[in-house]
């Protein structure tokens, strides 16, 4: 159990064996896994976390892989999810030029590729939800948020205040604060970036005819253009989430866009298989960039999720990768709790990086190739990749290794 200790003058200490700093998806799933097997931990973050609250349709989406799923499932979370996550039974991937048909040579993953769904779209703010309830519902979670932390961290522990007077003391760190993570800076574990010039227009669509549960992977010159089945609503039965890469300048212009002209855009890359669409919620943008941790261990502490690495968002892997390092750590984690282990024991922690990092480079790497390979209007690589397209179509054994791995199972 945590124990927590009054030192005077309305200071609370608390000691836990694992203190995570960010309840982003990967640190509050990390969260909620470790306390559902005995372990007391606390989770820090800068901004609040309402145990209740449901913010308005955003039209942000996740794709959940199979091997993700399983994990929100052994830390309580995905039921407590307020709506039901839309499978991924078919993907279609193409090659093509906007207002153009997609290249006959096209690849697609069916239900007889794979015995369960390839993925499962989950709204951002549905996940957000059921994190924040199962932290909340967790006895053995102790909730810091929203707060400002400062930390000391040495051979002998690691020790969390807050500039409200709260200390926590962990046997270890785990620095889940994303992309800019202030704790990984702190430790000065280096970063190595990429930028793409490229940013990806992000929204939902509501459309004319059912999505049965298939999606669109079109590669364009300008950056993938994907369309992924989600859940409808009463208002909107048909829904679909739109990740969109275009070079900066013109993801700018295309997001700004009047309501007619961005529908005429979306028509143009989706064709006519959903019939007529329109624009539901708001259009964000964000800048495409892939970065990755030199390493990802120091004293008492480690570094998961976005805080690790970061990759282009053409194969919808980001999140997934992250909660593969949660399955990693939670696994390790949990054998040395139960066997009375140090959790900041060095040989742990590099045991973490052994089984992750190599697998997030390869991802890291094999990202970045896609997306160099297909972001191109070069009639040589066109050619390389619908040859490529028609090779995996017509191969079924290696269209089922592709899905297994994306699949993460
Ligand atoms: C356009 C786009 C589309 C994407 N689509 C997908 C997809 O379909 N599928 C997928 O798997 N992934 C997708 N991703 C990637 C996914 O969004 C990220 O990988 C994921 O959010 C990483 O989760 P995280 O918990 O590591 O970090 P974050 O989500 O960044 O969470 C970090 C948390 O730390 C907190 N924090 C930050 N600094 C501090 C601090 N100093 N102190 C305390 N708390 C702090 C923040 O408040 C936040 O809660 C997409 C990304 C982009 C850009």
């Amino acid at each position: 159990m945590s124990s927590m200790t009054e030192q005077g003058a309305g200071e609370t200490v608390t000691d836990v064996a694992v203190c995570i700093i960010g309840a982003g998806p990967v640190g509050a799933t990390l969260a909620c896994r470790l306390a559902r097997d005995g372990v007391p931990v606390a989770v820090v973050d800068r901004a609040a976390l309402p145990p209740m609250e449901n913010p308005e349709f955003d039209g942000r989406a996740y794709a959940i892989a199979a091997g993700s799923k399983k994990l929100l499932e052994a830390a309580g979370v995905w039921d407590h999810l307020p709506q039901i996550a839309c499978p991924i039974e078919d993907i279609l991937v193409t090659d093509g030029r906007p207002g153009q048909p997609p290249s006959p040579l096209s690849l697609e993953f069916t239900r007889e590729d794979s015995a369960q769904p390839f993925g499962w779209m989950a709204e951002a703010r549905a996940l957000r939800v059921a994190l924040n309830a199962t932290l909340h519902n967790s006895p053995l979670v102790t909730v810091l948020a929203p707060a400002e932390v400062s930390i000391v961290r040495n051979e002998n522990g690691v020790t969390v205040k807050a500039t409200d007077g709260r200390t926590l003391r962990a046997q270890l760190l785990v620095a889940a604060d994303g992309r800019g993570s202030r704790t990984r800076s702190q430790a000065g574990i280096p970063i190595t970036k990429l930028a793409y010039g490229q940013s990806g227009i992000v929204c939902a669509i509501a459309h004319e005819h059912p999505h049965d549960n298939g999606a669109l992977e079109h590669f364009l010159p300008g950056g993938p253009f994907a369309q992924l089945p989600m859940t409808g609503t009463a208002e909107h039965p048909y829904l679909s989430a739109i990740v969109w890469s275009e070079k900066d300048a013109m993801a700018q212009r295309i997001a700004a866009l009047p309501e007619e002209q961005f529908k005429r855009e979306l028509k143009r890359r989706i064709g006519d298989r959903l019939g007529d669409v329109t624009p539901v919620g708001r259009r964000w943008v964000y800048p495409l960039a892939a970065q990755y941790a030199h390493h990802y261990t120091a004293t008492r502490l480690v570094l998961a999720g976005d805080a690790a690495h970061g990759i282009h968002p053409i194969a919808g892997q980001g999140l997934n990768l992250g909660f593969r390092d949660v399955i990693a750590l939670s696994d390790i984690l949990l054998t040395a709790y139960a066997r009375g282990e140090d959790l900041g024991n060095p040989a742990l922690l590099s045991c973490y990086q052994a089984r992750c990092r190599p697998a997030n480079m390869m991802m890291f790497m094999a990202t970045d190739a896609l997306d160099r390979l297909f972001s191109n209007d070069n009639p040589v690589l066109r050619l390389a990749r619908d040859v490529g397209i028609a090779t995996v179509q017509r191969l079924p054994r290696l269209r089922k290794a592709f899905v297994k791995h994306a699949m993460g199972v």
